[in-house]
């Protein structure tokens, strides 16, 4: 039995739109095709590779530890967890522990596990926004805020409730005696690139004290510096009671993490929770490496002064009506202009931006991006919003 005709070509499954390009090497915020061409990276990989492309010290770690110990499983202790817990505890505020994933959604559905065991039996409903997104798992699909993500999945989990967002009297409304905990991102960043307000997550945080919940902060995209802070919750000074990271922290290399206050986490017992890979030496060498690059660039200052120079540039453009988000992690909503044709113009013209709703294109470069290359970054941008504003598009 073959495959039905014409779809025998590519063995990878239509998840995602095919692409049209196929990157072999990257450096700093620069990528490479297999043509040679070059591409202003200003994506990075969906806010993931945030030292660069080809950082040398992550790679060099990387390599080291592929010659001298790759896995053992979580049966036994190996050299690099440990340390990348302390420095994640320690960039968090201290008093927590930290469970090791692969993926930003693994990391997610460990809080939200975590929020269950917690609370106790009866209280297990996950509080979160419309607009927001927290994964593709079907635990982290059903707390993610987005209907139509939902509709082919059909019967969602159990144990999930959306509320509108940036709005605390619906969040209010919603919290009953079987909610556990509310799990909100300090920047809606698939969701559009939209900041919660200081007085939102203070908000949160106060019902969550008074109703005993868990105040979960999902910082899979905001985290590690990317806003001009180390956790975008810092910005509003709220203490969380657990924090999901994951994008930046193997600088490429798959590795999250589940932070919570030690008092949350000692709700997991031996054999309440778990992962294979998680944490395994290889990608705990990188996260090492990833934030001791991170801490000796301190780049949530960096970010917060490149951001600051990009979301200047951007705002100057003719065609660019708004800007937000913070650091770098920026959404330049277009004036008029069609999101989707501008994103695939940039990307002709070498330099990769997304498409992050209809009208916006968001922005997530490298956080050790030069002045020039964000020079020329807006340059590039200005120079196809002209193309399509004299177009009529
Ligand atoms: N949470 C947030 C805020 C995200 O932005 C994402 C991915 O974009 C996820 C969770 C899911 O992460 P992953 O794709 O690594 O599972």
């Amino acid at each position: 039995m073959g495959a039905p005709e014409g779809m025998e070509r590519c063995p990878i499954m239509s998840t995602y739109a095919a692409p049209s390009i196929r990157f072999v090497e990257g450096s700093g915020s620069w990528l490479t095709d297999r043509e040679g061409k070059r591409y202003l990276d200003l994506l990075s990989g969906l806010a993931v590779t945030s030292l660069g492309h080809a950082h040398p010290a992550v790679a060099e770690a990387v390599a080291a530890q592929a010659q001298r110990l790759v896995h053992t499983s979580n049966l036994y202790a190996t050299e690099h967890a440990a340390p990348v817990a302390q420095t994640l505890d320690r960039l968090l505020g201290g008093g927590g522990q930290v469970f090791f994933a692969n993926s930003g959604a693994e990391a997610n559905e460990c809080a939200m596990k975590l929020a269950r065991k917690w609370a106790g039996h009866g209280r297990y409903v996950v509080v979160s926004a419309y607009g927001s997104f927290h994964g593709r798992t079907m635990a982290t699909l059903a707390a993610t805020g987005q209907p139509a993500k939902h509709e082919p999945f059909a019967p969602m989990p159990e144990g999930y409730r959306h509320v509108a967002w940036a709005d605390l009297a619906h969040l209010e409304s919603a919290i009953d005696e079987t909610v556990a905990a509310v799990i909100i991102e300090p920047i809606q960043g698939e969701g559009g690139v939209h900041p919660a307000e200081t007085e939102y997550l203070a908000g949160i945080r106060r019902l969550c004290d008074e109703r005993n919940l868990l105040m979960i902060l999902d910082e899979v995209q905001t985290g590690l510096g990317r806003t001009g802070a180390w956790f975008g919750f810092q910005h509003a000074g709220v203490a969380p009671d657990v924090v999901t990271i994951a994008k930046a922290l193997g600088n490429g290399v798959p590795i999250s993490a589940c932070w919570a206050r030690a008092e949350v986490a000692a709700a997991f017992r031996p054999g309440d929770h778990g992962s294979t890979f998680g944490g395994n030496p290889l990608c705990t060498a990188a996260a090492r490496a990833t934030l001791e690059v991170m801490e000796d660039e301190d780049v949530p200052a960096r970010a917060a002064r490149a951001g600051a120079l990009l979301r200047g540039g951007l705002s100057a453009l003719a065609g660019v009506a708004e800007v937000r988000g913070a650091g770098l992690l920026l959404a330049a909503e277009l004036d008029g202009i069609d999101a989707g044709p501008v994103a695939a113009d940039l990307l002709a013209a070498g330099v990769i931006v997304n498409a992050v709703t209809p009208t916006a294109l968001r922005l997530a470069p490298s956080l050790l991006i030069s002045d020039e290359e964000i020079e020329e970054a807006t340059d590039r941008i200005g120079a196809v919003l002209d193309a399509h504003r004299a177009g009529g598009d």
